[in-house]
C-alpha cells in the first residue's frame, strides 16, 4: 500500500492533546560583560547542596548500573518519621508535579471536571487537558487569593479533583486556617482535595495551616510537598504525597517504576538527617527573612505587591509584564513574566534581591508611585 503525498500517515493521537499547553520554563539569566547575573525565573533555591548531601549523592552514583529501590523504602521512612506519618500514608514520584499527574489520572475520565484557582502553577492546566478532564478556573480575588467560596460553588457532580495552591504560585498567598477548614468541611466527601504546599517551609503566618495536620481530619486530602524548593534539591526531581492508605496505594500502583532514582533517594535521606535540615532551614530563614525585606522595599517604592508566603513575590503590572521583564533581564535579572499578568520573581542571593530593588524603583509608572492612586 502507498500512501500519497496528500495524505500524509500521521499517527492518530487522542484529539484532547491538541489543547495541551506547553510547559513555559523561566528562562536562563543571559551573560552580560562585566555583570554577574542571577536567575529569579524557576523559584529555585540559591543555595549549593550541602556537602553532606553531595557526598550521599556521590556514594549513590557509584551505584547507578542497579536499579533504584522501587519503594523509596529508606527515604519514605524518613519522610514519615520526619512527618509523624505512616509510610503506607506516603508515595513518590519524579517530582510533585508528577504525583498531581498520578492524581487525575486516578480520579478523572474524561469529562470530569478539575477546580482550581486562576492564576495559579502553570503545571494544572496541563494535567488537567492530559488526562482530559474539563478544567474550571475559578479567579483569584483582587489580592491575588484564592476564592474558596467561589471555588466551593464550581464543585458539581462531574467534579473529581480540587486543586488548591498554598502558598499560590505565582502570586504569593497562602491559605488560612479558618478559610481552609471551612471549605474542607463542605467539599463532598468524595471529592479529592490536593493542597500543593510546594513552598509550605517558607510560610511565616502564623494563621497559614501546616497540610500535615490538617490531613488527619480529613479523608478525601491530599498533600503534596517536594524536595526542589526549601531543600535545594530541584534538579534530582522527588516529590512526596500524603494521602490516607488507599489514594496512597493507588498512587504507588500507578508510579513509574524506579521513577525516583537512587541518587535522589539518598540526597533527601540526608537532607533529612538532623544537622543537615537544621542547616537548610535556616538558609530558609534566611530567605525569608530576604522575601519581607525585599517586598516591604517594593511597596515603600510604591508596587502593589500582594502577601508573599513563598520564595517569590508578584508584580501585578498586567500588560506591561513582558516589557518589564525585559528591563529586569537588561540588568542580569531574569524574572519570569505572565504576559498580561504580572511578573514572578524569585527571591535570591543579597547581591541579587539588592539589585531587584534598585532596577524596580527605575521602572514604576508614574501612576503607580507611592501614594498615587493603582486602583485603575
Ligand atoms: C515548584 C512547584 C512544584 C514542584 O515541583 P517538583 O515537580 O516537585 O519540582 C509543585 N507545585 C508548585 C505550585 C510549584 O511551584
Amino acid at each position: 500500500m502507498t500512501t500519497t503525498p496528500s495524505t500524509p500517515a500521521v499517527p492518530r493521537l487522542r484529539a484532547n492533546m491538541a489543547g495541551v499547553p506547553a510547559y513555559v520554563a523561566g528562562k536562563p539569566a543571559v551573560a552580560r560583560a562585566g555583570l554577574e547575573v542571577f536567575k529569579l525565573s524557576s523559584n529555585e533555591n540559591p543555595f549549593p547542596p550541602l556537602p553532606s548531601v553531595l557526598t550521599a549523592i556521590a556514594r549513590a552514583a557509584a551505584t547507578v548500573n542497579r536499579y533504584p529501590d522501587p519503594t523509596a523504602g529508606a527515604m519514605l521512612a524518613a519522610v514519615a518519621t520526619r512527618w509523624g506519618v505512616g509510610v503506607e500514608d506516603l508515595a513518590t514520584a519524579t517530582g510533585s508535579v508528577r504525583l498531581l499527574a498520578q492524581l487525575a489520572e486516578i480520579t478523572c475520565a474524561p469529562g470530569d471536571e478539575v477546580v482550581y484557582a486562576w492564576r495559579a502553577f502553570e503545571a494544572y492546566p496541563i494535567t488537567a487537558a492530559i488526562a482530559d478532564a474539563t478544567a474550571v478556573e475559578v479567579p483569584l480575588t483582587a489580592d491575588a487569593r484564592h476564592d474558596l467560596p467561589a471555588m466551593l460553588a464550581a464543585i458539581t457532580e462531574r467534579t473529581r479533583l480540587v486543586i488548591l495552591c498554598s502558598p499560590n504560585n505565582p502570586t504569593g498567598p497562602a491559605l488560612r486556617r479558618a478559610e481552609l477548614e471551612r471549605f474542607l468541611a463542605a467539599v463532598p466527601r468524595d471529592v479529592l482535595v490536593v493542597l500543593d504546599e510546594a513552598y509550605r517551609e517558607f510560610v511565616d503566618d502564623p494563621e497559614v495551616p501546616d497540610g500535615v495536620e490538617l490531613w488527619r481530619e480529613h479523608p478525601n486530602l491530599v498533600v503534596l510537598r517536594t524536595f526542589s524548593k526549601a531543600y535545594g534539591l530541584a534538579g534530582l526531581r522527588v516529590g512526596v504525597a500524603l494521602a490516607h492508605p488507599e489514594v496512597a496505594s493507588t498512587l504507588r500502583r500507578s508510579a513509574t517504576p524506579f521513577g525516583v532514582s537512587a541518587i535522589a533517594q539518598a540526597a533527601v535521606v540526608a537532607s533529612l538527617q538532623t544537622a543537615a535540615e537544621a542547616e537548610l532551614l535556616e538558609r530558609v530563614a534566611t530567605l525569608v527573612a530576604e522575601r519581607n525585606r525585599v517586598v516591604a522595599g517594593l511597596r515603600e517604592q510604591g508596587w502593589d505587591v500582594p502577601d508573599a508566603q513563598g520564595n517569590f513575590l508578584w508584580l501585578p503590572v498586567g500588560e506591561r509584564a513582558v516589557e518589564l521583564a525585559g528591563a529586569f533581564g537588561a540588568e542580569g535579572l531574569a524574572v519570569r513574566p505572565f504576559a498580561g499578568a504580572g511578573i514572578r520573581v524569585t527571591v535570591a542571593e543579597t547581591a541579587a534581591n539588592d539589585r531587584l530593588l534598585r532596577v524596580a524603583a527605575t521602572l514604576l509608572a508614574p501612576g503607580q508611585r507611592a501614594g498615587a492612586d493603582v486602583s485603575s
